[in-house]
């Protein structure tokens, strides 16, 4: 069966720095997961330091829907120190959150700005070394997601096909195969129309080899508008999963166990 658009784990609210969206409460949310029918959407905003507090409190009382289940997540980071940036009883306040990799412009929090990488080469050897750090540690896979792989912040001039060119396929075959076996999930965000035609292969080429090796992707639109909801969200996702003829069983196994 074809993979069915029926969740959505990567959306940020009003409480998150980068939106700052009256509008973008977390019943919009539910109710752009009722538009579209689906079983299953998330919160996760971002866990950073000045906007922990605030976070937790508004996780609180997500409102329910008995069509669609409103999970309670967070998008993560890795600390330039290494450390994954949740502590132990905050791992219990959440149903899943999803690891950000690639906020390398972070500069001061995921960054160290004295080892900051300044050119193509420099970045692409960073992010590698971040994703190794991160599937050697002793994280919660199962209901761990890997946010927006292919959305690696470049330095100015330069596209994300450069740094992506500089993983070959064997190295990517080693990365998700490592995610195959962990059970983390693959997030699935990228919107094939902001691609030229000579781009999109090498955008869509680190997520062939990932269903190659076995891993499970989940959908993840990084709504922080309501207009992110209105803007054909549902055919982009669909563009993607048609481009990489996922079906069902290419789905998450989180993804399947809470939908309702
Ligand atoms: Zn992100
Ligand atoms: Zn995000």
């Amino acid at each position: 069966m074809k993979y069915i658009i029926d969740h959505d784990l990567h959306n940020h609210s009003l409480v998150s720095p980068c939106s700052r969206d009256s509008r973008q409460s977390k019943e919009a949310i539910l109710a752009y997961a009722l538009t579209n029918n689906y079983s299953l959407i998330g919160l996760s905003d971002h866990l950073w330091p000045d906007t922990r507090d605030q976070i937790w409190s508004y996780l609180e009382d997500l409102p329910q829907s008995n069509r669609c289940r409103f999970l309670k997540g967070a998008e993560v980071e890795m600390h330039m120190s290494g450390d994954v940036v949740i502590y132990d009883n905050e791992l219990e306040k959440v149903d899943y959150y999803i690891l950000a990799l690639t906020h390398v412009h972070l500069l001061g929090y995921v960054t160290d700005p004295a080892k900051a990488p300044l050119s193509v080469e420099a970045t692409a050897q960073y992010v590698k070394e971040r994703i190794y750090k991160a599937l050697s540690m002793d994280l919660p896979f199962e209901r761990v997601g890997l946010a927006h792989i292919t959305w690696i912040p470049q330095p100015a001039g330069h596209h994300i096909t450069e740094c992506l060119a500089l993983f070959s396929d064997q190295e990517w075959e080693d990365i998700f195969g490592k995610i195959a076996n962990l059970g983390m999930g693959v997030e699935l965000n990228l919107r094939p129309l902001d691609y030229s035609p000579e781009q999109l292969p090498q955008v869509l080429r680190p997520y062939q080899i990932a269903k190659k090796m076995g891993c499970k992707f989940y959908l993840g639109g990084d709504a922080h508008h309501p207009e992110d909801f209105t803007q054909n969200r549902v055919e982009k996702f669909q563009a993607v999963i048609d481009l990489l003829d996922l079906t069902e069983d290419d789905k998450w196994e989180f993804v399947k166990q809470n939908r309702i």
